[in-house]
């Protein structure tokens, strides 16, 4: 990841992740799991949060299995977990025969064609696709799987983990055991971070969370069992007293009366702070809420400090104890996962526990 800020003078804003929190969501996970090991999924540059320090962290706390998406991640991964199981997501792709063997990565393979291919070359996983219809084989292939195959995880993903109560999910889970019946394996593996709060029927043999790890709820019709790793704190750049009727930002969308104050923000949709937050997100300063008034722009925000003291070089929480990740999506219709994985280059990044 390119690394453009180098100081907390120099940047629009600081991200701070306490790495200790994470490592005590993965306690937090080992804990629901009970005599089943934990994996940690750390796709997508550790879910926004830097994988390099998150790897490391879970690795200190624990971990010993990673899953990955691509292959360029893994590759990534090697360099900073020289002796971790890493797992490849998206299979054996064509061509990359020689990244798998150098960086001794492990294909989670999806298709017969993925395992007719990688067959003689060692340890490899199988993904079963028992109602995602995204990746993985169709249960009435798995007799085609060839003999000696040495599969270490025999995976299955949920499609709807969050609703334990969901027919699919029962489904899933029961069409998942009958495969792992008739198919050599050493550990089989279902449960993404709902699945792990579902129970003991969805644990098998490893768990496979990821956005719990990083403070995401993994079970949203109830409280939040994990801890918010994540702070994101915005510079106040400018202050302005409003003192005739005006406007803010661009479409001129949000009306102003005398009397009103505004601080803009260096920080803008170009560092993550998504669009869609236009006129809908919220600040936090100190204990006090404040909105945001009129576009989030490429790099700037406005926010109504009307009634407060606040000056050039402030900082402001745009992500933090009272607006943590699943708040701000709530806000903008999305979920927590996305506010994570697009938070921005241009901040300067401090890790706590490292
Ligand atoms: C991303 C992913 C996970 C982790 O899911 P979370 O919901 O973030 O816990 C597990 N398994 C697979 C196959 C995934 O793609």
């Amino acid at each position: 990841m390119s690394q453009i800020t180098n100081s907390v003078h120099t940047a629009g804003a600081i991200l701070s992740i306490d790495l200790d929190v994470i490592k005590s969501n993965y306690q937090r996970l080992c804990q629901e799991l009970g005599d089943v090991p934990c994996a940690a999924v750390v796709k997508a540059n550790g879910y926004g949060l830097g994988v390099g320090p998150v790897a490391t962290a879970l690795w200190q706390a624990g971990a010993r299995t990673f899953f990955v998406a691509q292959i360029d991640e893994g590759i990534e991964l090697r360099a900073v977990l020289p002796d971790a199981d890493i797992h490849i997501l998206v299979g054996f792709l064509h061509g990359s025969d020689d990244a798998f063997s150098q960086f001794n990565l492990i294909p989670v393979l999806n298709s017969l064609d993925q395992i007719d291919r990688w067959k003689g070359r060692g340890r490899c996983d199988v993904h079963v696709d028992t109602g995602m219809t995204r990746l993985g084989l169709a249960p009435d292939e798995v007799d085609q799987i060839p003999n000696g195959l040495d599969i270490d995880v025999l995976m299955t993903h949920l499609a709807c983990a969050d609703d334990k109560d969901h027919p699919l999910t029962h489904q899933q889970i029961r069409t998942f055991r009958q495969v792992r019946d008739v198919v050599a394996h050493k550990r089989a593996s279902l449960a993404n971070s709902s699945g792990v709060f579902i129970g003991p029927e969805a644990h098998f043999d490893l768990g496979r969370p990821g956005c719990a790890l990083y403070g995401i709820n993994p079970t949203p019709h109830q409280e939040n069992p994990m801890q918010n790793p994540v702070r994101l704190q915005g510079k106040i750049v400018q202050v302005h007293e409003i003192d005739t009727q005006s406007s803010v930002g661009y479409g001129a969308t949000h009306a102003l009366k005398a009397g009103q104050k505004l601080a803009t923000i260096a920080v803008g949709y170009a560092d993550g702070y998504l669009r869609s937050l236009s006129s809908k997100g919220v600040v936090y300063i100190g204990e006090q809420e404040v909105p945001v008034v009129g576009r989030v722009s490429m790099d700037l925000i406005s926010i109504d400090i009307t009634g407060l003291d606040c000056e050039a070089g402030q900082l402001v929480d745009l992500i933090g104890p009272h607006n943590p990740p699943d708040c701000l999506a709530d806000l903008c219709g999305t979920i927590g996962y996305e506010i994570l994985t697009n938070l921005g280059s241009r901040y300067k990044r401090i890790y706590k526990g490292e």
